[in-house]
């Protein structure tokens, strides 16, 4: 999965270890390599044992991302980065509305100082279909996170032929759920260059 950089990708490699320091820059730098890996042509950065050992002290990532469990969207494979780069909170449906969500977005914002915070969701998305569709209900903790995802999409029950707008309508639930928390709307708001709020699909 990752491998060691050859010579001919050194450039390549060196262009996308640049530092970023506005929020621009890293919605930049993550359309790159999201680019490449749509394109086949991801560098997989940041994967080797001196990347390990460079943060292993303490991480620095610039970007926090919440994304669905799916095995399916990978995180880090998605948009061509390594070790260190990216903070990812992943649950099934990428919901934000429980405690130890939003405590991880938080320690991303305060702690962590990232400067983008996404939220991804994905075509053909199990939590989001389950939540919508009509089938027999699941009961015990599936159900609960099921009828979590519902609550925030209660217009598309039962219409399973919109699943991509239902998906969409989802991530962005979760962006507005997210900037109602007064200590997150205040760094975007007062301070556009640290911290900006972004949905992707
Ligand atoms: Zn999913």
């Amino acid at each position: 999965m990752c491998k060691q950089q050859s010579e001919k990708q050194t450039s390549l490699v060196i262009e996308d270890t640049l530092k970023v320091s506005t929020p621009q820059e890293v919605i930049a730098k993550l359309a790159a390599g999201n680019e490449r890996y749509v394109n086949g042509k991801s560098i997989h950065p940041h994967c080797d044992t001196d990347r390990v050992s460079e943060t292993a002290p303490h991480q620095a990532p610039f970007a926090a991302v919440v994304g669905c469990s799916d095995s399916r969207v990978p995180v880090e494979l998605l948009f061509d980065q390594g070790i260190g780069d990216i903070f990812v909170i992943r649950t099934a449906g990428n919901n934000v509305n429980s405690e130890m969500v939003m405590g991880s977005v938080d320690y991303a914002i305060e702690h962590l100082n990232v400067k983008v915070l996404l939220v991804l969701g994905h075509g053909s998305c199990g939590g989001v279909t389950g939540a919508i569709s009509e089938s027999e209900e699941e009961h015990g903790n599936i159900g609960k996170l099921l009828g979590t995802i519902r609550n925030d999409i209660t217009e598309y029950i039962g219409k399973t032929d919109s699943i991509d707008a239902a998906i969409r309508h989802h991530a962005h639930v979760q962006v507005e759920r997210i900037l109602t928390y007064p200590h997150v709307a205040e760094k975007i708001g007062n301070d556009a260059k640290r911290l900006k709020m972004a949905h992707y699909l």
